[in-house]
């Protein structure tokens, strides 16, 4: 399986012998690429922003994380977890206690909004861990029942829908200034636009950003080349052509497709609907709602292409993509990176095609190849299905 780091498992991470214990009962056998790669970066206590697409196993990292360093004698709660969801909140408590079964006198509990907060007063005379929405514990330290003064981890997960317009930002903010300065933080998401950037500046001094690259998501990346022409829609026709047959022979179960142009985005997608694939667009000129419909779209399975700009590229979270199409050759390296990252998840393969254009868009390919150290192929032309 080439999303199961070869030959490394957890006791080579030199956690401590109960959350080794408690890993392997809760059939978690060898850490996933993303967790080889955050565990130990997190055990040094640096603060971490682990970017990785859903599905990668990010939970993981951060229980391992918080349980490997917790007191137990010590009742007080020394690890804060923010979820955007009630869902996530529970399903985090979960794999805490999972991890955690070897460890006893354990106590993690989770504060959610809609139920009496009577009840968490109770949970509160001892939790370890508590796992909760922002609004419940800004309410809870409040009231004076949480004491924030053990805290020594501080997570959010999702972060990207915790700090996301028009969510949750001001509790996040209230709640962090009610922390002790010395602490360790990590931040978790799927995506990383701009706008969870600038927020997460404010909570981090200088962050280690923890990300896959396409060799260790096990992506398969292939080029194409097709003829070039003085007449850039003649390109794109070829290009759409080639698309085309690719589609038809191996078996995806959804794509991406990045176009460096807003126009022709859409004009492929009109054009691949009309061919029986449901595919939609999102750009830079789609309302934010749009954008969310769209993806939406693509989550529920009601369309199979998704087609993006670099613009909203970064915003794309899609756990069932396994084929990346490059229409044109990305700008530079790290657009390359952050369009191939979309693709590929925990234990399955992914496929990434870039078409180039001999002559220039070729060369500029094989820089990105080069740079990124890629092991990049020509795209066979058989393309049988085995190829995924
Ligand atoms: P993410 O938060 O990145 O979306 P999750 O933490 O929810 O991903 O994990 C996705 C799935 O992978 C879960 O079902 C989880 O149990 C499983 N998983 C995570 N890490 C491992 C591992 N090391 N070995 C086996 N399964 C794992
Ligand atoms: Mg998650």
């Amino acid at each position: 399986d080439v999303l199961l780091s070869e030959g490394i498992d957890f006791g080579s991470l030199l956690l401590s012998p109960a959350v080794l214990d408690g890993l392997s009962a809760a059939g978690f056998q060898k850490p996933s690429p993303i967790q080889l790669k955050a565990i130990p970066l997190g055990r040094c206590g640096l603060d971490l922003i682990v970017q990785a697409k859903s599905g990668t196993g990010k939970t993981c990292v951060f229980c391992t994380i918080a349980l490997d360093s917790l007191v137990l004698e010590n009742p007080a709660t020394q690890v804060l977890v923010l979820a955007p969801t009630r869902e996530i909140a529970v399903q985090i408590h979960s794999v805490v206690m999972a991890i955690g079964c070897a460890m006893e006198g354990l106590e993690c509990h989770v504060f959610i909004g809609g139920r009496p907060v009577s009840q968490d007063k109770v949970h509160l005379k001892k939790c370890h861990i508590a796992v909760g929405s922002p609004g419940r514990i800004k309410q809870l330290i409040e009231l004076g029942m949480l004491s924030t003064s053990s805290v020594r981890l501080f997570v959010l997960d999702e972060a990207d829908k915790l700090l996301e317009e028009g969510s949750f930002q001001e509790q996040i903010n209230w709640i962090f200034s009610s922390l002790p300065v010395n602490k360790q933080m990590l931040a978790l998401s799927a995506t990383y636009p701009e706008s969870l950037a600038q927020h997460l500046t404010r909570y981090m001094r200088e962050p280690t950003f923890v990300r896959l690259n396409p060799n260790e998501m096990g992506l398969k990346q292939y080029y194409k080349l097709v003829q070039s022409h003085p007449l850039a829609h003649k390109v794109f026709q070829e290009k759409v052509q080639h698309l085309l047959e690719l589609f038809s022979k191996i078996p995806f179960n959804q794509a991406l497709v990045f176009s460096n142009l807003h126009t022709r985005a859409q004009h492929l997608a009109d054009i691949l609907s009309s061919k029986g694939l449901p595919a939609v667009c999102i750009s830079g000129g789609l309302s934010q709602d749009q954008r969310l419909e769209a993806m939406s779209k693509l989550k529920q399975y009601q369309c199979r292409v998704l087609i993006s700009t670099d613009l909203t590229s970064r915003g794309i979270d899609a756990e069932k993509v396994n084929l990346v199409i490059n229409l044109d050759v990305p700008q530079d390296w790290e657009t390359y990176m952050h369009r191939i990252g979309r693709a590929g998840r925990f234990g399955t393969q992914g496929l990434a095609v870039t078409y180039c254009c001999h002559g220039e868009e070729e060369n500029k390919m094989m820089a990105i190849a080069q740079k990124c150290d890629l092991t990049l192929s020509a795209l066979p032309s058989t393309m049988e299905p085995g190829l995924m």
